[in-house]
């Protein structure tokens, strides 16, 4: 449980896969893994196990070296853009071709491969090429939150590692470990939506309670007058902007630990332009899941409601009847802000136009 796989959440499949290749790797994986199951943990993870000489005991120089990222014979590609652009893969081909300095193997790193067919030259054919034929003791690792058609051919030259999302319950057991309290860690895994990141992001946020009673009280605030629904879509902007500051802290932590190990192992520094663009993403992911977390709290206490107004509607109760076609109807719209969360970027909108839907004048 102690070796270098025990990072790896709930994802028992894809670490009983990983082991076994660690021990005799083909030359190319593709980890392919929902939202928030950490497929950067698990490329990070069997990078360790490839070069650890027992095949990841998550001790040795080895592994330490890979999971610091300081090991020189492990590159990690570099995107400036949204796309991967050709010449961004032609690099990594480049690096692929080399002899590690170590005893373990050259390993080139890309993540988010599903975005070598975005853009308007697509990269995949560079990426394919690439692909074959590698040197004896190179692997390439790759990682994707989805698989586009354009990627077929692409994935037919990698072993498919699968991910799963992680349940709460594995999540509460991995902070846990971490060293976070037991209702804090509980909190937080309930409220991640899936995402140990997020999770981990939460645990360390005190505000995260009142938020969540923010939003469970929305429903019985609402229902007086058009005022009233504009003053709570206005706080509404306030309690995301709250969520925010925990996230943006530890995004300024990460890039000032990874500026101190590069400097201690001589590796390279992510320049300012790379983690605005980083951290950007994970703003607007971080503020999408945040009201999701908003929408589905509400969304429990509207549930609740109408499981009330049945029973009494079955006991007889002639305007339960009446509030049970309200309430279905409140739980529609917030489904449907829901579904419009994935596609607009119109947040103030969104909310807008969902509380007076819920509103009833
Ligand atoms: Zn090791």
């Amino acid at each position: 449980m102690t070796d270098v796989f025990g990072r790896l959440v709930g994802q028992s499949a894809a670490v009983d896969a990983l082991r076994h290749h660690a021990r005799q790797p083909v030359h190319a994986y593709l980890v392919l893994g929902p939202a928030g199951s950490d497929v950067h943990d698990a490329l990070v993870t069997f990078a360790a196990a490839l070069q650890c000489p027992a095949h990841g005991c998550g001790a040795c120089a080895a592994c330490r070296r890979v999971l610091e990222g300081a090991d020189p014979d492990v590159h990690w590609a570099e995107r400036a853009g949204l796309a991967w652009r050709v010449d961004e893969i032609r690099e990594a081909e480049r690096v692929a071709r080399r002899r590690p300095l170590g005893v373990g193997y050259q390993i080139v790193v890309l993540e988010d491969v599903e975005l070598a067919v975005a853009g308007a030259s697509p990269s995949a054919p560079a990426l394919l090429k690439s692909l074959e034929e590698p040197p004896t003791r190179t692997v390439f690792l790759l990682g994707a939150s989805e698989l586009p058609p354009g990627l077929d051919t692409v994935v037919s030259r990698c072993v498919l590692v699968r991910l799963v999302a992680p349940t709460d319950a594995d999540i509460e057991e991995r902070l846990r470990a971490e060293g976070v309290p037991a209702d804090a860690a509980r909190a937080a895994a309930n409220a991640a939506l899936g995402s140990l990141e997020r999770a981990r992001v939460l645990a360390g946020d005190p505000a995260l309670a009142a938020r969540l009673a923010w939003w469970r009280a929305v429903p019985d605030r609402l229902g007086g007058t058009p005022a009233v629904a504009s003053a709570l879509a206005r706080e509404a902007g306030e309690r995301l902007d709250e969520a925010m500051a925990p996230l943006e802290r530890s995004l300024v932590e990460s890039a000032t630990r990874e500026r101190e190990e590069a400097g201690q192992f001589g590796g390279r520094a992510t320049t300012r332009r790379e983690f605005e663009a980083h951290a950007r993403r994970e703003q607007r992911r971080f503020r999408v899941d945040e009201l999701t977390l908003g929408l589905s709290t509400m969304t429990a206490v509207y549930r609740e409601r109408l499981a009330r107004d049945l029973e009494a509607s079955r006991d007889g109760d002639a305007r339960a009847d009446h509030r049970v076609i309200g309430t279905l109807r409140s739980i529609d719209a917030l489904l449907e802000a829901q579904r419009r969360l994935t596609t607009t970027l119109d947040e103030g909108l969104l909310l807008h136009d969902l509380l007076f839907a819920l509103s009833d004048f």
